[in-house]
């Protein structure tokens, strides 16, 4: 029984705060916060029990936050706001005695630029204080690592090739949105792509490799070469893998926006003057733009996110395998009010809080999910709403 904060209401908040509810022998008590305090007491509103409520921080503010753990006294906090928190959050769990999951990993915000380095040097402090700091944490990163760490533990003696496959094939009827925040989102698509190959990193241009790929259940989709956080830490863990890329999959109407976005501007990060006000357009950009919150209503169609692994097996044998889960946007609004991208990313969230909890993740330190046992996280994540399925020896395409 332990006390944690969510910080963030947005998707991926709201359907932590509605899963963490759902076990209320782990989450004794939850307590919500973000910038908006309204949104925050919506959200509690809707999940209409008593051992859940609302508080308001800004969580750029480390003293902030630190009132916020100090009124609260928190076991863990979940924090599920943007990644230019995750540092400020971190040195006041460092303050307070806290421990610290997220799903994304720290970025500046006047750079595109995401890596683990900033959130791995505060290994030492983390570990020396007794705290564990769980990073990436929602489905990639997240659910991808745990599937490559499942995969080593089970199957393969030596992984050679990873590549981890996102698809989302759902329609929410809308000219142009993304699944989750529309900054962090656009930031990541435009960003040159970069995969591993033989000890080195091996830079693309945006979106400059695709491939049609075809999903379970959904069919062939072309897929894009991006790169991806977990990659970085895959390799660092798990060093017989000689090429690991990212793909996933965009429509020809999504591409053309963002082609449009761009050649106009709006995907800038840096300030401009407007009428003496200074707005960074890709900012604006987001607060025009459908709020990804508000997408799940008319969402049909479901997403598919999984691993397809080469190498020898546990005999020394060529092997293939593939894990993968699929999720549906209509089951997913019908339980939390969300879509299907907020739901993979909020609940794995729930079930990597959940392992700590209850003593199944012990780890001390800053650690990235593949460093513990993948077992007993996936029957979780099996058991709240994210089945998942293997293919042995099958064509893994790529
Ligand atoms: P949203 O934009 O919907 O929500 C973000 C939330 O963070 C909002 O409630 C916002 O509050 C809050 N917030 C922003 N800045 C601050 C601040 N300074 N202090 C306190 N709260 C703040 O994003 P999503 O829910 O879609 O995404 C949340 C996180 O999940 C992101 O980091 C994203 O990168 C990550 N993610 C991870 C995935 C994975 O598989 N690993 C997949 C998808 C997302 P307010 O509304 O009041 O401004």
């Amino acid at each position: 029984m332990a006390k944690v904060i969510i910080i963030g209401c947005g998707g991926v908040g709201t359907v932590v705060a509605h899963k963490c509810a759902q076990h209320p022998e782990v989450f004794s008590e939850i307590v919500i916060a973000s910038r908006t305090l309204s949104k925050c007491e919506a959200v509690v509103k809707a999940i209409g029990r008593p051992n859940v409520s609302a508080d308001r921080v800004d969580a750029d503010n480390v003293e902030e936050i630190v009132a916020l753990f100090e009124r609260h006294k928190p076991e863990l906090v979940i924090n599920v706001a943007l990644p230019y928190q995750d540092l400020t959050i971190m040195d006041a769990c460092l303050r307070c005695g806290v421990n610290y999951l997220d799903t994304a990993n720290y970025e500046p915000k006047d750079e595109a630029h995401f890596e683990y380095s900033w959130q791995w040097a505060y290994a030492d402090r983390f570990e020396k204080a007794g705290l564990t700091a769980i990073l990436g944490c929602g489905f990639d990163p997240g659910v991808s690592g745990v599937f490559t760490a499942y995969a080593a533990k089970h199957y393969f003696s030596a992984m050679e090739t990873l590549d981890i496959v996102d698809c989302n094939a759902g329609d929410h009827g809308k000219a142009f949105a993304t699944n989750f925040n529309p900054e962090i989102n656009i930031r990541e698509i435009t960003q040159n792509g970069r995969y591993y190959s033989e000890g080195e990193w091996v830079v693309t241009k945006p979106l400059e490799f695709h491939r049609s790929l075809t999903y379970p259940n959904i069919g062939p989709r072309d897929s894009y070469l991006l790169y991806h956080e977990e990659l970085e830490s895959l390799v660092k863990n798990f060093p017989t893998i000689k090429r690991a890329r990212f793909w996933m999959t965009f429509g020809q109407e999504y591409l053309t926006h963002l082609r449009v976005i761009q050649n106009i501007g709006m995907a800038r990060i840096d300030e401009v003057d407007y009428n003496g006000t200074k707005i960074v357009p890709l900012q604006f950009l987001k607060a025009v733009l459908p709020n990804p919150q508000d997408l799940g209503e008319n969402y049909h169609g479901e997403t598919s996110i999984g691993c397809r692994i080469s190498g020898k097996n546990k005999e020394g044998k060529p092997m293939t395998y593939y894990i993968y889960n699929n999720c549906s946007h209509e089951a997913a609004y019908r339980e939390t009010g969300m879509q299907a991208v907020s739901y993979t990313t909020g609940v794995p969230a729930m079930v990597g809080a959940m392992m700590f909890l209850t003593g199944k993740w012990n780890l001390k330190g800053v650690r990235n999910v593949e460093e513990f046992d993948p077992d007993p996280f996936l029957e979780a994540v099996a058991a709240n709403g994210l089945p998942w399925h293997e293919v042995i020896d099958g064509d893994l395409e790529l």
